[in-house]
């Protein structure tokens, strides 16, 4: 859309001396890699990053502080990770390692949230949450306050190196490795109580891996965060890859809307009429990106949906006094319509994003009825492998098996273990309890516990056995709530 009102008294806004780095046609891997210097972004969405910055960390760095009272004995952390007990504590949930099934479902549900996402507002994940920029985006206000912005920067990387260049790379760089450190220390928060750790850090009494793995994180937040940046988006991370297959025609992107833009110009003074297009090719938006793209050029593997070059494009339309939005979040099939003179609404509802609705829906459901009937008592039953039967002098055939129950409770629990399946005759005899007639095994609280046990069926019945490999049930049933679990297993025969 050519723009036909006057321009006369407006003023060509600052223009930078920029070249986006990052364009793929001009990018060579050869090449030594050119410094960004992202100018910072005033609007909206700057102030949306903002906001979701101080959310993602303070839910980072507070949420091992946050208690939880699980009652005595019990860690009263609300999120934590127990290695040394082998338990997962999220506030009134308590997974053990036999249920990590419950994580694999989150990880599942989290990556279908992402599809969904993605298929209605391209790579928001990047741009607004993902951690890489989270961190690259504060390692850039801390570079901004000892530095200056865009252009101070750049001219202090050009200076020789004096007492205040040296103080402001210095304190940037100091300012980073506290950043990472308290990044690596909050993440080892989350697998022991926060405040017993944190006091033997400061008294040099916590564990070594607490240590090594504070300084394996400080190391990686440090790198990618402060120095590798945007070359983490463009050259490690396959998710831009992977992204591509998501969006369609009906995805929100970053988009500049060329037909409006092109061509583009500076305003001249001489100009009564504007003859160019709403672009006054100021490149204020290409400042502003931290890839270090031009998103003039299209769409971009590069570009990580931040919105930032809305925001500065936005400024300069406000300035020039023409309508806003020349860069904005648009849909393929909406740039196509505008071309032809017409709008597309966006489609929110469609094939695409009702299948991953569905199959969170699914999946969500799937592990909600799996936690509503969560039972608080396991049991498994292990048939010796050598030998598989033994004869006895007697002619009878025994079976000898491992049983392992586990306690969820945290009180102690009798459980009463018999046999199901086999001819009225055979006989279960529980280790230890060979008198006992209804053998029964105590497990302590939070614990598994293991009994060995055989199964013998007499001579005279084993013809009433249907094959070598009979069918048989044990049965465990909890003494005091009365609560029965059967596990099936197989007695087999000469
Ligand atoms: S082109 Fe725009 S949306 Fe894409 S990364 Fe750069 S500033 Fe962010
Ligand atoms: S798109 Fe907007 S910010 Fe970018 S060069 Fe054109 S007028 Fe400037």
């Amino acid at each position: 859309m050519l723009q036909q009102s006057s321009v006369r008294e407006a003023q060509q806004p600052e223009t930078h001396q920029v070249e986006a780095v990052n364009r793929r046609l001009d990018r060579n891997l050869y090449l030594t890699r050119q410094k960004i210097y992202p100018k910072l972004a005033h609007g909206t969405y700057r102030r949306i990053k903002w906001a979701l910055m101080a959310v993602c960390l303070g839910i980072y760095y507070l949420i091992p502080w946050v208690r939880y009272d699980r009652g005595p004995d019990l860690p009263n952390q609300a999120v934590l990770l127990d290695m040394e007990n082998n338990r997962f504590f999220m506030f009134g949930l308590e997974i053990w390692p036999q249920e990590f099934y419950y994580v694999t479902g989150l990880l599942v549900l989290a990556a279908l949230v992402l599809f969904l996402v993605t298929a209605l507002a391209g790579r928001v994940w990047c741009g607004y949450f993902c951690p890489q920029t989270v961190w690259t985006d504060l390692m850039v206000v801390v570079e901004r306050f000892w530095q200056g912005d865009r252009n101070a920067r750049i001219r202090l990387d050009k200076e020789p190196w004096g007492p205040v260049k040296i103080f402001k790379k210095t304190m940037t760089h100091i300012s980073w490795i506290v950043i990472a450190v308290l990044t690596g220390g909050a993440f080892v928060f989350y697998f022991a109580d926060a405040p017993t750790l944190a006091r033997q850090l400061l008294n040099g009494t916590a564990p070594m891996q607490a240590y090594v793995f504070i300084a394996i994180l400080t190391g990686t937040t440090y790198v990618l965060g402060g120095l590798a940046r945007e070359q983490v988006c463009i050259y490690m991370c396959p998710w831009p890859r992977i992204q591509g297959a998501m969006v369609d025609h009906e995805s929100l992107l970053v988009t500049y809307k060329d037909n409006r833009g092109e061509p583009r110009g500076p305003i001249r003074k001489s100009e009564v009429k504007r003859t160019t297009g709403d672009c006054i090719d100021c490149k204020a938006c290409v400042a502003v990106c931290p890839m270090g793209i031009d998103i003039r050029d299209g769409a971009q593997l590069e570009c990580i949906q931040c919105a930032l070059c809305i925001d500065a494009c936005d400024e300069i339309m406000e300035k020039v006094g023409r309508p806003t939005r020349l860069i904005a979040y648009n849909t393929i099939a909406n740039q196509e319509a505008e071309a032809k003179g017409s709008t597309a609404p966006v489609k929110y509802v469609r094939a695409r994003t009702l299948l991953y609705l569905g199959l969170i829906a699914l999946v969500g459901l799937i592990m909600l009825a799996t936690l509503f009937n969560r039972s608080i008592l396991d049991a498994n039953v292990i048939a010796d492998r050598n030998p598989l039967f033994v004869r006895l002098a007697n002619g009878d055939i025994r079976n000898g098996f491992t049983i392992k129950i586990l306690n969820k409770l945290h009180e102690p629990r009798t459980f009463t273990v018999g046999i199901e399946g086999l001819p009225p005759n055979a006989k279960l005899l529980v280790v230890g309890q060979e008198q006992a007639a209804e053998p029964s095994i105590v497990v302590p609280t939070d614990v598994l516990s293991e009994a060995r046990a055989f199964v013998s069926v007499p001579n005279a019945d084993l013809s009433k056995l249907v094959s070598e490999t009979e069918p048989f049930f044990f049965v465990v049933k909890d003494k005091a709530s009365g609560t029965v679990t059967k596990r099936k297993a197989t007695f087999r025969r000469p």
